[in-house]
């Protein structure tokens, strides 16, 4: 990985090594045989680590870093009640001593502890819930208490939002693009498809591609929450931020942002018949876990792109993880 570090190290912020990199790259046979092409290739983020795995460790290496270099000695952050980048950051707390307080979005007051909030208790998160409209409409408060509290008790609280989509957080993912092509070779054109949420990923992977020069890759989201006009504004957004805030050189308004719009189902989190196929066929024809929130929805978006228009380019499937997702909703493979 020297290459890496010699093709980002201008810009890049220090991190802590947390994640188990580079993940592996490996071909799917039986997927390309049922999906009628010559290959299909999935990069294996959902192996970043056990109880650290998925997608957010990559964010968090820096973001957590950041927290440490600050004096925190706890992390505050937010998402759903089954979030993987909860459950990452109950994991790493753990791991470097740091307390960690959850704001989570649940419709339950009392959700089953399960897949992913199962591992935050087990980790030692302290958790609190809020129904949907409290969470969406009182964010901020929530956040600013839960920080209030932490200082009041002497602590250094240390927040960072849902997904750790900051600026700070994407460098994980522009290291990730970087990663991939020294894996696969900058010159052969890739379609890379991933599930897109909070934004991170995709905005990462974009960066990555344009610091990298690889005009024949293409970053493919699948929105999985919002809607692809919701998206437009704020990866752009986001990127814009990250380009200012690291001083990048990259003509972010020349660099196209592709979405695969049609597979998100009636909103986030709730699953489809697609999708759910797609798990069943994941799972009998390669023996891989997909989760019922993000992988089962980009999975489905791009075996159908596959379906419509074949492969001219390489299709790449980022598996972001979130396999303990699954097990809380196991009645929907029964
Ligand atoms: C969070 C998440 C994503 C989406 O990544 P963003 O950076 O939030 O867009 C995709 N897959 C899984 C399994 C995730 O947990």
């Amino acid at each position: 990985m020297v290459e890496i570090d010699m093709m980002l190290h201008a810009q890049e912020p220090d991190r802590l090594r947390l994640a188990q990199l580079p993940t592996p790259v490996v071909e799917l046979k039986q997927l390309s045989r049922h999906a009628g092409v010559p290959r299909i290739l999935m990069k294996r983020d959902d192996l970043s680590g056990l109880e650290l795995s998925g997608n957010k460790i990559r964010k968090l290496e820096y973001v957590v870093e950041d927290a440490l270099a600050q004096g925190a000695d706890t992390l505050v952050t937010h998402g759903g009640f089954q979030s993987n980048h909860c459950r990452a950051t109950a994991a790493v707390g753990a791991r470097l001593g740091l307390k960690v307080r959850l704001i989570l979005r649940s419709e339950d007051p009392m959700p089953e502890a399960d897949g992913n909030l199962f591992l935050d208790r087990l980790f030692g998160a302290e958790c609190s819930f809020h129904p949907p409209k409290e969470y969406q409409s009182q964010l901020d408060n929530l956040v600013e208490t839960t920080l209030d509290a932490e200082r009041t008790a002497g602590r250094t609280p240390y927040f960072f939002p849902v997904g750790a989509s900051v600026p700070l957080g994407c460098w994980g993912y522009i290291r990730c693009f970087a990663e991939l092509a020294e894996q696969l070779g900058r010159d052969s054109p890739v379609d890379l498809y991933v599930a897109t949420s909070s934004g991170g990923t995709q905005v990462g992977l974009m960066l990555g591609r344009a610091l990298l020069d690889c005009h024949n890759w293409s970053v493919r989201g699948v929105p999985v929450s919002d809607s692809v006009d919701y998206f437009r504004t704020s990866l752009r957004e986001l990127e814009r931020q990250t380009v200012a805030e690291f001083k990048l050189n990259v003509p972010i308004d020349q660099m196209p942002i592709e979405l695969v719009d049609g597979f998100i189902g009636e909103g986030y989190a709730i699953p489809y018949p697609d999708a759910v196929e797609s798990i069943h066929l994941l799972g009998r024809s390669e023996g891989i876990v997909l989760d019922p929130s993000y992988t089962s929805k980009s999975m489905t978006g791009m075996l159908s792109e596959l379906a419509q228009r074949g492969s001219s380019r390489l299709p790449v499937f980022l598996h972001t993880g979130g396999s303990f997702g699954l097990f809380a909703r196991r009645d929907l493979l029964s």
